[in-house]
């Protein structure tokens, strides 16, 4: 699912990641260790077609990313989710909004948003919060709203960087649960 090869990653003189070689299968979850600037981010950055390589390739579910072509980046972007540990949510649109503009980015036909949505935030636990704001939420439900935008479109891959960085203990596991169960339904999750 995920092949990295020789991955390198330099800033100016400063040289991130060295020649990184990797393989992630299909269905496994992986969480990503290190100290704080071990290259963790960068990494996942670099498999959410976010930031480049300096040098190496990285090949996701039969795409060559070095090779992607204009017309490519949105077909390749479908395959790959990301959760952020600052959630990154639209502060001015509900819980409900937040989920469906993934799907209007992508023009997913009107009369399925409904549906999906409802559907994604029902396996996240917020079917109740659909129209509360993000800020009237706790860390852990924005990180459930996070969530549920990233696995509506059902990409194979969702990525997650410190996803829990930011939440108390208990809250941290219930996320780390909900991972495992999105995995379980046959997604590939990369943990920083
Ligand atoms: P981690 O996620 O493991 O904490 P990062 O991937 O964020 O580590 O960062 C890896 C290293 O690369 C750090 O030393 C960081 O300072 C450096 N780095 C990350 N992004 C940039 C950038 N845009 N310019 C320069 N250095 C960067």
């Amino acid at each position: 699912m995920i092949h990295i090869k020789g991955l390198t990653k330099q800033y100016k003189d400063f040289v991130a990641l060295d020649s990184i070689d990797l393989q992630i299968a299909k269905g496994e979850f992986v969480y990503l260790v290190g100290p704080s600037g071990a290259g963790k981010t960068t990494l996942l950055n670099m498999i959410f077609y976010s930031d480049f390589p300096t040098e190496g390739d990285i090949y996701i579910n039969r795409f060559c990313l070095k090779g992607l072509t204009e017309k490519q980046i949105p077909f390749y972007r479908r395959n790959v989710g990301m959760i952020f540990q600052d959630y990154k949510l639209l502060p001015g649109r509900t819980v409900y909004e937040n989920v469906a503009f993934a799907l209007r980015v992508v023009s997913c036909p009107w009369a399925q948003i409904r549906r999906k949505v409802l559907q994604v935030l029902e396996l996240v636990g917020l079917q109740h919060k659909i129209m509360q704001y993000p800020h009237e939420l706790s860390g852990g439900e924005q990180q459930r709203v996070c969530i549920a935008r990233a696995i509506v479109n059902s990409p194979p891959i969702l990525l997650a960087d410190e996803p829990t960085g930011s939440l108390d203990p208990d809250t941290s596991w219930e996320i780390v649960q909900l991972l495992s169960k999105i995995n379980m339904r046959h997604t590939t999750v990369v943990v920083a």
